[in-house]
């Protein structure tokens, strides 16, 4: 990588001897704030790595810049996932694949999951969720780099770090497709313990959450479920209503008015 920086600058500063327009300077800046960023938020992940006190994370790919502390290996764990997890990702599935779309037009979504971990590193809390986009029927990615740095700007703000990512499979069940493991072993490269979400919006019925969370075995590349609890007494009975009434809060508007508001 250090390669490539140092014959990057000097192709620049051979350019700079000729005339360069303002379009190519815009680029260049932008090129530098890019690499200002990325830089910045490596050096923030070494200082934690060493703060942590514990393995190297192997880097892949955009797992260069995607931090996670490293937790304690532990024998047994519990994974809480709060209702705020829950009805963003609930939401955030419906809001591309609910009654008012024409089921041909669902399409998937894609988001961050942010979480926590307990002193002794037994217990993994999936405390937040961060939608980031939409996508096809069948697929969706994370296509703008820069809103992942800003989500993770974001998470790491509330002490949190990414712990995994969710996406929902809109009436076509639970379960990690070829495309799906891929991304999770690049995350599980950079975080062994990150959790992939999978939801469909269409099981949301009152008997389920509609979601499960996933791992892959890198070694036989194999997935499985892995168990999880939500926090607090959230009865799954309550949750198509839940989402119905703060529906309108995913498209920006007020979930109800006075009268007198009108
Ligand atoms: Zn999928």
């Amino acid at each position: 990588m250090s390669n490539e920086d140092k014959s990057d600058k000097s192709n620049k500063s051979n350019k700079s001897n000729k005339s360069m327009d303002l379009d190519e300077i815009r680029k260049q800046i932008k090129r530098e704030l890019k690499k200002e960023l990325l830089l910045e938020i490596r050096r923030e992940l070494k200082y934690e790595e060493k703060a942590t006190k514990e393995q190297k994370v192997e880097t892949v790919e955009m797992a260069r810049e995607t931090p996670a502390p490293i937790a304690p290996a532990t024998g047994k764990e519990n994974i809480i996932v709060s209702v705020t997890s829950v009805l963003k990702i609930a939401s955030h599935a419906y809001k591309y694949a609910n009654p008012k779309i024409p089921k041909p037009k669902w399409v998937e979504v894609i988001g961050i999951l942010a979480g926590s971990i307990d002193v002794n590193g037994h217990t993994l809390f999936l405390e937040d969720a961060y939608p980031m986009g939409h996508g096809t029927t069948v697929y969706a990615e994370i296509k703008d780099y820069k809103n992942y740095v800003r989500a993770y700007n974001d998470i790491k703000k509330k002490d949190l770090f990414v712990c995994g990512w969710y996406h929902s499979h809109p009436s076509y069940g639970l379960f990690m497709s070829k495309e799906d493991f891929g991304t999770q072993v690049r995350y599980q490269k950079l975080w062994k313990r990150s959790l992939a979400l999978v939801i469909d919006p269409y099981l949301i019925d009152g008997s389920s959450y509609g979601f499960k969370i996933f791992r892959a075995r890198l070694k036989t590349k194999e997935w499985y479920p892995v168990p999880f609890v939500i926090k607090g007494a959230f009865d799954p009975v309550i949750l198509p209503e839940l989402l119905s009434f703060i529906s309108p809060i995913v498209y920006g508007n007020a979930l109800y008015l006075e009268y007198d508001e009108d």
